[in-house]
């Protein structure tokens, strides 16, 4: 059932079908047949949405011959927001969109529901080594072998055929991927972060092994931690050169409207309820905050006052004219993570959003915290931000608009977040 029908009419057909009046087994069968044609609609979806970003791709690359800009930056940036969506998760499609562009048979598959987009990423993510001349043979070789193959499978058999036409290039690919070392922190539920390191494999195998095996030597001696946790201690030990992991030097920001300041006997001490955030992390309960306080040798507390009505920081240090001081600061723990609408990667530059140089003053309402890629997004020719009162208006090229707010710090104040 539904194998026959087109993907522009599957989900009207599908909604229509009258899964109850079904005999009692067929009707079981008939729902596996539904699932089986909604991912052949959802991939053939996603091929368009990539198709159709190849296509705005093509004419900004026209369009920077007199614009003189990055077209590529440009449209990950109008992607990055009309789907608000990272600019790095908007970056990686477009990636696979302009790869798929040369493989015409592999896009026909995922157009037509036959390979997922997994699989269709698998395929571009194992061949980039390959010139523009090698993916005519790889397309041809590779998409008869796809349809079944799991994702993880599809990526094997590219990376056998990629060797077979350029041994070379796989092998320069290879030094070049080792090359490629990252050491990622992702913030968690509850008061955990996740570090995440990217490095040549037989020394992250050799790193988890010495952990390993000095977790469980500790353990037989009657360590009463869990493996887990002498693990995670000792690599942070190990790391910041500190004798105990519990040791860190913390700062933490508790967060306050003047109401609750009111409350307190001026120390910050008040009823408790007063939300803290571990600065560079996010929100933690008052009860870890209390764990971290009673523990950590050197500890900073911020009060931030937050405005009553938005929720939106209104003083944590007195001003100064740099954005790199108190100003700064200010911008990074009002606005906590990047400000570009659909981005939330960690701040890295505090943005003049009326240019520094055309006059823009240094003020805290002419500020936002940006990510470097938003901010390389915003310099391109094409795009207009510009403040609105505490918010920040972004125009693309396209002429869409986006607006962004600073984050309430207080949680329950949820401001709109687009404009159109
Ligand atoms: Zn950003």
């Amino acid at each position: 059932m539904f194998s026959d029908v087109a993907a522009g009419d599957l989900l009207q057909q599908v909604r229509a079908h009258d899964f109850g009046a079904d005999p009692d087994l067929e009707a079981d069968v008939n729902r596996i047949d539904a699932v089986v044609a909604m991912d052949r609609l959802i991939r053939s979806a996603q091929a368009e949405q990539v198709a159709q970003i190849a296509h705005l791709h093509r004419a900004r690359a026209l369009a920077m011959h007199i614009w003189h800009g990055d077209a590529s930056l440009s449209v990950i940036g109008e992607v990055s927001m009309a789907r608000n969506i990272s600019p790095s998760a908007a970056g990686t499609q477009l990636g696979l969109a302009l790869a798929l562009d040369h493989l015409p048979a592999v896009m026909q598959l995922f157009s037509t529901g036959a390979i997922s987009e997994l699989s269709a990423r698998a395929v571009v993510n194992e061949s980039s080594s390959l010139g523009i001349d090698d993916y005519i043979v790889l397309d041809a070789g590779i998409a008869p072998q796809l349809p079944g193959l799991t994702h993880i499978k599809t990526g094997q058999a590219t990376a056998r055929a990629v060797i077979r036409i350029d041994a070379e290039a796989a092998r320069v690919r290879a030094l070049a991927n080792r090359a490629d070392n990252r050491v990622t922190m992702f913030p968690d539920t509850d008061g955990v972060a996740i570090l995440q390191v990217r490095g040549k494999a037989e020394q992250i195998v050799a790193a988890y092994n010495v952990l390993d095996a000095w977790a469980h030597g500790l353990h037989g001696v009657g360590d009463e931690r869990n493996i887990g946790q002498i693990m995670t201690e000792t690599l942070i030990e190990r790391v910041t050169g500190i004798v105990h992991a519990d040791a860190v030097g913390v700062e933490i920001e508790l967060v306050m409207d003047a109401e609750t300041l009111l409350a307190t006997d001026g120390e910050g001490n008040g009823d408790g309820d007063n939300a803290v955030e571990l600065t560079g992390y996010g929100p933690i309960s008052p009860d870890i905050a209390d764990e971290l306080i009673a523990r950590a040798p050197d500890l900073f507390i911020r009060r931030l006052l937050v405005d009553p009505v938005d929720g939106t920081l209104v003083a944590r240090d007195p001003h100064r004219r740099r954005f790199d001081g108190p100003l700064g600061k200010h911008v990074r723990a009002r606005d906590r993570r990047c400000r570009q609408p659909g981005c939330d990667a960690k701040i890295r530059d505090a943005d003049h959003i009326h240019e520094f140089a055309d006059g823009g003053p240094t003020i805290k309402e002419n500020a936002q915290g940006l990510c470097r890629r938003s901010h390389a997004i915003k310099g391109q020719p094409g795009w207009t931000v510009r403040s609105h009162g505490k918010a920040s208006v972004w125009t693309t090229p396209t002429g869409h608009t986006y607006i962004s707010h600073p984050p309430p710090i207080l949680p329950q104040h949820q401001p709109p977040h687009h404009l159109q």
